[in-house]
């Protein structure tokens, strides 16, 4: 009920400013009488491309129909305009009762299509309602509808029109016109009521003021198309709001819907990966702690054989058993790295503040014999205390300090370790003057297993630096290698200053 008594308070606003427009328009009349009669032009217009453009994405067939129907109208009300008498004629010569019948056959027009369209949904009669044909039908009727005004004139003015007043031919068109639209109203009135649709509302707000504006033109020319402007404007509101704004909010929602549901699902697989991942590394880990066990008997058996009977079979025999030996030894320290790796994962032990220097008095310490084997210098900037597991951070120093005095070159190695402020992290390098790596290698050194050597020059497994890599992974920082063949090496890693643990 309020909503109706705001609507007649609009009407009557209208009406009054039309009222006292016309009043006060004395020598301006013609000027101001042509203004309102472009605004309603122009809100057609605006109804009509509005819905065309936004078709696109609506693909809503009951708002194109409207806009098709609002072309229409549009078109006639600038017939009517061109036929006002003080305009240039227009074809044929103008007079009030030219422009009277296009505004008739305006009128008409809208009810019969405002009453189609409550027949017409979202997405009703694909075949016919669409861009092509409607633009088509629409320029046909227009131009049908140009024909009798302008040829037939001096039959149909006798019927609609006595003298300058309506006759009651006209009057008996506007009461059709007034019945369908009333009844469109009502049966827009039961389809609001059925789906809830906001935007019907404005639609019979929209038809009920062009209903009273039909009426209030005979008596008051300028608030009677003011009333119609206004009627238009909220016929205009009730499509954008069917084709613009709702098809956007439904587009939103469904992208919202997508990237949630993207989401989810990401976060579902990493869950997996996690699970899975560390599954692997736990498998990794007790297949080879079990695997320890047996193989340390088979390493002693075979050395008990090789203490016992070498030298006592044949040659042959001999060299079989140092190859069996060999092998197992081989082996046994393959497992012991492997086993190393997956402890990164699985055994790290939380981090805690950690001073480097004493860690690196560790892993130096832990190398003692390669050092003073290889006559190896090492160097040092003052080191920070960083947030670390300090078992990992010291093998990881004994791995990168061990292979710098493994992949020496001739000389006595110099190792220098350096650290640099980087943003939020700590950048340690540990710098060589070894054989340096061919850089094409330097993101595979990095993988499990991953040698480029053979065992008879340098040994080892090839699991080092997968160690390092993980080690400095779990820290969340990140490990890289700059290196010149010949010149030297120069790993560089970097330790977050204030990250906890990546998991
Ligand atoms: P391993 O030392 O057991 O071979 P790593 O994973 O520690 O395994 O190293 C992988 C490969 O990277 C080595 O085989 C070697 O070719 C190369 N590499 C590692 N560190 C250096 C270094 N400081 N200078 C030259 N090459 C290196």
């Amino acid at each position: 009920m309020r909503h109706y008594i705001k609507l007649f308070g609009i009407i009557a606003a209208v009406f009054f400013s039309g009222y006292f427009l016309e009043l006060v328009s004395e020598s301006a009349r013609e000027h101001i009488e042509i203004f309102t009669e472009i605004l309603i032009v122009f809100v057609a217009f605006s109804i009509f491309t509005m819905t065309w453009y936004a078709y696109g994405k609506s693909r809503d067939n009951h708002s194109l129909f409207l806009g098709a129907t609002f072309l229409n109208v549009g078109v006639l009300s600038l017939l009517h305009i061109f036929s006002l008498s003080f305009m240039p004629d227009f074809i044929t010569s103008n007079s009030p009762q030219k422009a009277e019948l296009f505004w008739g056959e305006a009128m008409i027009f809208l009810a019969i299509f405002i009453l189609a369209s409550v027949y017409i949904y979202h997405d009703s009669l694909p075949g016919f309602i669409n861009r092509p044909v409607l633009l088509i039908l629409s320029i046909f009727i227009a131009l049908l509808s140009i024909i009798p005004v302008l040829f037939f004139l001096d039959h149909l003015v006798p019927m609609f029109i006595s003298g300058n007043r309506a006759s009651s031919g006209m009057l008996l068109l506007l009461a059709a016109a007034t019945v369908m639209t009333l009844y469109a109203i009502y049966l827009y009135a039961r389809r609001l009521k059925r789906t809830g649709q906001k935007n019907i509302q404005f639609l019979m707000d929209g038809l009920i003021i062009v209903t009273v504006s039909n009426f209030v033109y005979f008596s008051y020319e300028f608030s009677g198309h003011l009333l119609m402007a206004t009627g238009f404007y909220f016929i205009h509101l009730s499509l954008y709001r069917s084709s613009v704004e709702l098809p956007y909010e439904k587009l939103a929602e469904a992208e919202d819907r997508l990237r949630k549901d993207a989401e989810e699902k990401l976060k579902q697989t990493m869950a997996e990966l996690m699970r899975s991942n560390k599954e692997l590394e736990e498998f990794a880990y007790v297949a080879s702690h079990d695997l320890q066990e047996p193989l340390r008997m088979v390493v002693s058996y075979l050395q008990l054989i090789e203490k016992r009977y070498k030298s006592r079979i044949d040659a042959d025999a001999d060299e079989f058993i140092d190859f069996a030996v060999d092998g197992a030894t081989r082996m046994q320290r393959l497992i012991n790295d492997l086993l190393t790796y997956s402890r990164v994962g699985t055994q790290g032990r939380p981090f805690v503040p950690t001073d480097c220097e004493s860690v690196l008095r560790q892993a130096c310490a832990n190398l003692e014999i390669a050092m003073k084997e290889s006559g190896a210098v090492i160097t040092h900037d003052v080191l920070p205390e960083v947030m670390a597991d300090s078992g990992q951070l010291a093998q990881l120093f004994q791995n990168l300090i061990g292979n710098a005095i493994k992949f020496r070159n001739e000389k006595p190695p110099e190792i220098h370790i350096g650290i640099e402020q980087k943003g939020n992290d700590w950048l340690f390098c540990v710098r060589d003057h070894g054989i340096g790596i061919d850089m094409q290698y330097a993101e595979r050194i990095f993988h499990i297993f991953q040698r480029l050597h053979g065992k008879k020059e340098y040994s080892g497994s090839g699991i080092g630096l997968a160690v390092c890599k993980k080690i400095v992974k779990r820290h969340g920082g990140r490990i890289w290698v700059e290196s010149e063949p010949g010149k030297g090496s120069t790993f560089y890693f970097t330790i977050p200053k204030e990250r906890g643990e990546r998991i």
